[in-house]
């Protein structure tokens, strides 16, 4: 009985590697699928080159994400600050 369950606790520990190795290359082909998520966006396409949550000036292709208010479309340099952006667009605009 002790001998089976070894034999059980073997294969279980090969079954684990073996997944482990399965996932590594599973997880190098996701890498690049997300990359290309940057948005083309042109900047004349936004009511501002700015980034009104943190500020910073906005770049032609470094335009992580964009957020429309009120008509306006805004961009955005991540999307942490669109996220931040939406919870109050008007006090972010307010403060130029
Ligand atoms: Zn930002």
């Amino acid at each position: 009985m002790k001998k089976i369950f070894f034999a059980a606790n073997i294969l279980l520990a090969l079954s684990l590697v073996s997944c482990n190795q399965k996932a590594e290359p599973k997880a190098e082909t996701a890498a690049p699928a997300t990359e290309p998520k940057k948005m083309e966006v042109k900047l004349s396409d936004l009511s501002s080159n700015k980034d009104y949550v943190c500020g910073m000036p906005l770049e032609e292709g470094g335009i992580a994400d964009t957020a429309s208010y009120e008509g306006k479309l805004y961009g955005f340099c991540a999307s942490e600050c669109k996220a931040e952006f939406q919870k109050n667009p008007s006090s972010h605009l307010a403060q130029k």
